[in-house]
């Protein structure tokens, strides 16, 4: 690795992952993507990226989740690296490290929240300046979930999920997410909420006022009945395991469940930190997932944090 005293400080960015409150999924696009309404909530399970210069592109992975990312160039966090210095003419070559702790393939936007956390990096560490307008904008060239990574907090998202707007969300809210072994690739799941509406006319997809009045309030007794996700039938019908998963999260006391994105994430709204400990031991005993997880939301999207002294 390159060590010239002139080279910048490695810079290290925190990233949190997502899950999706609402998924409404409307029809599907001459451009393949289907038109989406969704809102999103960031969550305290987090990535670190850390960029550092370099004689040439290159990537680490380190963590529970380091051999199943990629790291050549389809590594996401490399290509938004990759994508900010041409866009920007930087002719600087960076060591990306990732210290990966959101569950992979887990609808929980793991990759696009490493892209999110490259871009807010290198921007520091070539020193450009953008603004987060201009660093959303260049995210959302990478994918549809990497502006709101960028954000975080609580948003709403239509087009594929990149446009954003704020959503007036008070309190925190407590999750328990049970992380599935089985694998159920995005597409599939698309394709499978395709068949399930056959023929059936779809409507644009409009956010439901009553979510966001149940965001106002703060309580999650009142947020839970309103969790909802269009993609949740397809993911069961191709993994019937997660309904039954969702069912037990249910008798053990969670106030809402959901499965996260396209899955096989299976995100359970718990009333305070207790009863995400209860759930979280429960859910572990009946062995039913890979992994169980607490986190809080919101938290804030993709910032520098201090450099680790290890
Ligand atoms: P989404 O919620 O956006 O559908 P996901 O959470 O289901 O995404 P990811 O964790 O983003 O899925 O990973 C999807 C695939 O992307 C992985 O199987 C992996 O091969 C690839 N990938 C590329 N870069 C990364 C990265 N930095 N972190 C994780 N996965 C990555």
């Amino acid at each position: 690795m390159t060590s010239a005293h002139s080279d910048p400080a490695p810079v290290t960015v925190r990233v949190p992952a997502k899950v999706n409150l609402e998924l409404l999924v409307g029809p599907l696009r001459d451009d393949g993507f289907h038109t989406l309404s969704t809102v999103y909530q960031a969550v305290n399970l987090h990535d670190d990226v850390t960029v550092a210069v370099n004689d040439e592109w290159a990537c680490s992975v380190v963590g529970p989740y380091a051999d199943v990312v990629p790291t050549d160039s389809n590594n996401l966090a490399v290509r938004a690296a990759r994508l900010l210095a041409d866009e920007t003419a930087i002719d600087t070559p960076v060591h990306v490290t990732i210290n990966k702790s959101i569950p992979v393939a887990g609808g929980m936007a793991g990759g696009s929240a490493d892209a999110a956390a490259a871009l807010v990096a290198c921007d520091r560490l070539w020193s450009l300046g953008l603004t987060t307008e201009e660093l959303e904008e260049y995210a959302a060239e990478l994918g549809s979930d990497v502006p709101f990574l960028i954000r975080g907090g609580t948003a709403m998202g239509s087009g594929r999920g990149e446009r954003l707007a704020p959503v007036l969300a008070r309190g925190s809210y407590h999750w328990v997410f049970a992380i599935s072994d089985i694998g159920l690739s995005t597409p599939d799941v698309y394709a499978e909420c395709d068949r399930l509406r056959g023929k059936a006319v779809v409507p644009e997809p409009r956010p439901n006022s009553e979510l966001m009045s149940a965001l106002r309030t703060g309580d999650p007794h009142v947020l839970a009945p309103q969790l909802s996700n269009d993609l949740q039938d397809a993911a069961i019908s191709l993994r019937p395991e997660l309904g039954s998963l969702l069912e037990s999260g249910m008798e053990f006391g969670a106030l809402g469940g959901v499965v996260s994105g396209s899955g096989p994430t299976v995100a359970f709204l718990v009333e305070d930190v207790e009863a995400a400990i209860d759930l979280t031991v429960a859910l572990t005993a009946t062995g039913a997932a890979r992994e169980v997880r607490k986190a809080v939301g919101p938290v804030h999207g993709a910032h520098v944090i201090p450099a680790r002294v290890d």
